[in-house]
């Protein structure tokens, strides 16, 4: 039996829906938990969201009956965050995880295909919350095509760490293993890539659902944004599963906080004629000189004129 106050319980928030929270307390329980009063009015959604510490109060139960209740009386301050634009009205900002060491950006070398837009898309909303992030390259054992050798070769001299990896031969799973190890990690990448397989190979107590088709309906419309905080005790870590990834991550972003969060345009950007330039068709530009001259990859410029259309 436990009243209220005096005897608060610290966890982690591991699920958000529109109606629950659930809390997984730093001494192994999971507790559902409704909000108070001011946690609700505040800012419905952000007030709380995945990731989040906080601050509980057990609910009277009778021993052994049903699920632990409880209720989150405060929410520690948040040391990062990812969002993303609602979908539905306004597009205000929809905080999706707090409280993450990395980005993990799931891809598979083909089937379905690799759509590099989509990839520097994630790097970029990585980039700009200063996450590192790693791009793992699936199903190696299908063959590599020569887009993706070629494409792919520029991300190592950006900086970030691509593993090559494969359910089916078991290869790279050891090295993902120690990537993930004692981080809570951000899983992101489109479906079908075999970022569950993955996972479960790393960890078989996940238990991620293999082949869900996908997370949208056939409207094509996003039917959830649940985002879901796993701990691994294995690696001494987390792992924050993520579906509808195609609007995450851009929230809020300038053009020049974009430009910023590509390293190999924001060198260059600081040598345009205008200050402000948003190296389109401003002229005495430095960034599309250097496409122009072959020394910055087209492919990454046209990610950049995309992202910008849709900040
Ligand atoms: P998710 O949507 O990214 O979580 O992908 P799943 O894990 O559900 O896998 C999608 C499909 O790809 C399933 O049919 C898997 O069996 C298959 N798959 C996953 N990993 C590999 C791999 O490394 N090689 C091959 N050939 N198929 C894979
Ligand atoms: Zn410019």
């Amino acid at each position: 039996m436990s009243g209220r106050g005096d005897d608060a319980l610290r966890g982690q928030v591991i699920f958000r829906s529109s109606r629950e929270v659930r809390v997984l307390s730093d001494d192994g329980r999971r507790v559902g938990c409704q909000l108070r009063g001011a946690l609700r009015k505040r800012g419905k959604h952000n007030a709380i969201v995945v990731g989040d510490r906080v601050e509980i109060t057990l609910e009277d139960t009778v021993e052994g009956e049903g699920a632990i209740r409880g209720c989150v009386e405060s929410v520690e301050p948040r040391r990062n965050w990812i969002s993303r634009k609602r979908a539905v009205g306004d597009g205000r900002e929809l905080m999706l995880v707090a409280n993450v060491d990395q980005v993990i950006a799931f891809f598979a070398v083909q089937k379905p295909r690799l759509k590099f837009g989509a990839l520097d898309r994630l790097l970029v909303a990585a980039e700009s919350r200063d996450l590192p992030a790693t791009i793992v390259l699936n199903k190696i054992d299908l063959g590599v095509p020569e887009e993706v050798e070629e494409r792919g070769a520029i991300y190592p001299d950006l900086g970030y760490r691509v593993l090559r990896a494969s359910v089916t031969s078991g290869e790279g799973i050891d090295e993902l293993r120690e990537v993930l190890r004692g981080k809570v990690s951000v899983v992101v990448g489109p479906s079908g890539v075999g970022k569950s397989s993955l996972l479960n190979a790393i960890c078989p107590e996940l238990d991620l659902r293999v082949g869900a088709v996908s997370h949208h309906n056939e409207k094509g419309r996003h039917t959830t944004t649940a985002v879901s905080w796993f701990p691994v005790p294995e690696i001494e870590g987390a792992i924050v599963d993520t579906p509808g990834f195609r609007d995450y991550g851009l929230w809020g972003l300038t053009p020049r906080e974009l430009v910023a969060a590509m390293p190999d345009l924001s060198e260059l950007a600081g040598g345009c004629h205008f200050s402000d330039c948003r190296h389109v068709s401003e002229p005495g530009c430095e960034v599309r000189a250097a496409v122009e001259r072959d020394e910055v990859s087209a492919n990454r410029y046209d990610s950049y004129r995309y992202m910008l259309e849709t900040l």
